[in-house]
């Protein structure tokens, strides 16, 4: 850390005098926020995370991770579902809810469809199921910081509706639209896939992780929710249906 705090000494002696610990606001060092009540899991994770360079704080509960995370920005944070006092499920749509956009990785205990459903729902990033290696946590660390970094500018657009994946905000002329969050995983799936055809078991995946035969009609009646609210009142129609494969936003303009 010797580095970084130089640096930040040389560079913003301002900050360096004002704050009584400046290696903070280096702009190399990457502020991770764990939530997890296991006290032995916790400090196992600081650690090994701070060998990496990393600075980290941590919560043992719920409501002491909604403290901690809507107190100051942190590049990511580390969010166990099964919390005292306000689990992790809920503790990320109070984040979202509140605007804070910090890439979240969930950590589950059990390897279920719906948990993993229900974790990115709730507005998390990702997921890593437990026991899980180290490294795989770093890596998906990693993956997560790099994908924050790209996706903040990088909005998704088609004509003049617009999703921006990390505020989930969807506008269409200006206007906002309010999405449930399949309906946004539908769109934000059709968006990056512009003018490319997608199946119904392409759209089911990317909407609830699972490509259930019975889940390819709801297709359908989602995509209709999403038509009556991004095109029917707005020209052009986005939206269309490809007989017999399933269906494609078309973009002229790009
Ligand atoms: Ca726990």
């Amino acid at each position: 850390m010797s580095r970084g705090r130089e640096r930040v000494a040389y560079l913003r002696p301002n900050l360096f005098l004002l704050q009584p610990n400046p290696v903070l606001y280096c702009d190399e060092v990457m502020r991770v926020l764990i939530v997890e009540d296991e006290k032995k899991m916790a400090a196992s994770l600081k650690r090994g995370l701070q060998e990496e360079g990393y600075v980290v704080d941590l919560a043992y509960d719920g409501d002491e991770g909604w403290h901690r995370a809507t107190e100051r920005d942190y590049d990511v944070i580390v969010l166990d579902i099964a919390l005292p006092a306000r689990d992790g499920i809920e503790l990320c749509r109070d984040l979202r809810r509140q605007g804070i956009k910090t890439p979240i990785l969930m950590l589950t205990a059990r390897d279920t469809v719906d948990v993993k459903v229900q974790a990115l729902d709730s507005g998390a990033d990702d997921y890593l199921t437990k026991p899980f290696a180290f490294a795989e946590l770093l890596a998906r660390l990693r993956a997560l910081q790099r994908r924050s970094q790209y996706d903040l500018t990088l909005q998704l657009q088609a004509a003049d509706l617009i999703l921006d994946p990390i505020s989930r905000r969807v506008t269409r002329g200006g206007r906002d639209i309010a999405l449930t969050p399949k309906e946004f995983a539908l769109l934000e799936c059709l968006l990056r896939n512009k003018n490319r055809v997608l199946s119904r078991t392409i759209l089911a995946e990317s909407a609830w992780g699972e490509s259930f035969d019975a889940l390819t009609n709801v297709i359908d009646v989602y995509i209709n929710y999403l038509r009556n609210k991004i095109d029917r009142d707005f020209e052009p129609k986005l939206i269309q249906t490809v007989r017999g494969v399933g269906y494609v936003l078309r973009d002229e303009t790009s």
